[in-house]
């Protein structure tokens, strides 16, 4: 599948949309978009982003995350379609890969309680982030992924908090740095037209994701990666 994140100064809406067309070749069964003010809004739809009348997606804010669909666990559906949300509405999640335990984390996160929404292997990842959220996202992405075996690119996003985190292991996710607003997505492609300046993340990595730029982590401790400049005509 391909996932989109946008944070910066302009709507997110838009550029997610461009950015999840430009990504549907990895995946095109539904989409969705979720956007970040006081609460999380959501659009989620099943079929082709391209198909769609996407003009009818009025979410606005200036931090969203995006997914366009290729379905390993739960048909193609409204309700299978990412982004997922934590029992509380308050996190937001688009994730590429898949979680090879989510049957067993399920089995225990349904037995404390949550409710699950959807058949995704996806939404054992926002509910294991909702029992380690304490108002740190960053902290609740750390101590979550030790949870996850599979592979994973996540964005992560929660209400009243101006970034976005992202983790990897075994999924691309790469970062576009622009000026004062930043981008994420599978691959370089939507990146492209808005910047030069390309992170490529690392398996294991999390990042801190802001406006202002992008802080990495690698077991735990602050790793510096390169920005590569990438030229789109070379
Ligand atoms: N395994 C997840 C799902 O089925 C993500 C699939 C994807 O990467 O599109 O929803």
């Amino acid at each position: 599948c391909g996932i989109v994140g946008y944070i910066g100064r302009r709507e997110a809406t838009p550029l997610l949309i461009q950015g999840l067309k430009r990504l549907e070749y990895r995946g095109y069964d539904s989409f969705g978009i979720a956007t970040v003010g006081s609460d999380i809004d959501l659009f989620k739809k099943r079929g082709r982003i391209s198909e769609s009348e996407s003009g009818a997606v009025t979410l606005h804010g200036s931090v969203g995350i995006g997914h366009t669909r290729w379905a390993t666990h739960g048909e193609p559906n409204d309700v299978n379609a990412h982004p997922h949300t934590d029992c509380t509405g308050r996190l937001a999640l688009v994730h590429n890969g898949v979680i090879e335990n989510y049957i067993e984390l399920k089995k225990q996160l349904l037995e404390r309680g949550h409710t699950f929404r959807s058949e995704t292997d996806t939404e054992v990842i926002v509910h294991l982030l909702e029992e380690q959220y304490t108002g740190d996202l960053l902290e609740a992405v750390r101590k979550t992924v030790p949870f996850l075996k599979g592979s994973y690119a996540i964005l992560a996003v929660s209400a009243h908090d101006d970034r976005i985190v992202a983790a990897r292991d075994a999924s691309p996710l790469v970062l576009g740095i622009g000026d004062g607003e930043l981008f994420a997505a599978s691959d370089m492609t939507p990146l492209l037209e808005h910047t030069e300046r390309i992170v490529f993340l690392e398996d294991g990595d999390i990042a801190e994701i802001t406006p202002e730029g992008v802080q990495v982590y690698h077991e735990g401790e602050k790793v510096e990666r390169e920005i590569e400049l990438v030229n789109w005509c070379v």
